[in-house]
């Protein structure tokens, strides 16, 4: 089984790209000229298609309007062919559900299997979001729950882009719909 990724309240970790980009710094600062990896914010734990079902587990109706708003946060982006349906089968093996975890995220992904054959489980801490949302409960929810979604449209966490980014772990979570980057990003993976 592939890690998990977990959004939590700390600051990201520094990966192998903060080191390539600390190189491409002193190229830069050397012969004036850097290579970026390509498609360094792709995410391989992704599902294969933006076209998927969905199953809720264990979720009250509070929760279901959330996760329902959240889908279409991501349907209506435009120019994609994102098209995340809910399904009520037991068949279905990808699913999201919220709890009050005992521990430190927001939400956690964790995918399973192949690409091509992807399974998820997408779960929402609702201890740590009203632990931490003051006022703006309902969007921290929306907000956790579509920067997860976007992990199974293959995005990764903390993109390096200036350009705002509900990927973003130190983003504002009033903020409950893809950034225009996020968009582009998902049109250019699909
Ligand atoms: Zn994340």
């Amino acid at each position: 089984m592939r890690a998990s990724l977990a959004e939590t309240p700390s600051a990201p970790s520094h990966g192998p790209l903060t080191r390539v980009l600390t190189v491409c710094i002193a190229v830069i600062l050397t012969i004036g000229l850097c290579s970026v990896p390509a498609h360094a914010d792709y995410y391989s734990g992704g599902v294969g298609s933006p076209r998927f079902s969905v199953r809720y587990t264990g979720v009250n109706d509070t929760y279901v309007n959330r996760f329902n708003t959240s889908r279409g946060n991501w349907n209506r982006t435009t120019n994609t062919n994102v098209s995340i349906t809910r399904s009520t089968s037991s068949s279905v093996n990808r699913t999201m559900t919220a709890a009050r975890y005992n521990d430190s995220w927001y939400g956690l992904y964790t995918p399973s299997g192949t690409r091509n054959n992807r399974r998820f489980v997408i779960r929402v801490n609702a201890r740590t979001l009203a632990r931490d949302s003051g006022s703006n409960m309902t969007a921290w929810i929306l907000s956790t729950t579509v920067h997860e979604l976007g992990h199974a449209l293959s995005l990764a966490d903390n993109p390096r882009t200036s350009s705002l980014s509900i990927m973003k772990h130190n983003r504002n979570r009033t903020r409950t719909t893809p950034y225009a980057y996020d968009v582009s990003e998902v049109r250019r993976i699909y």
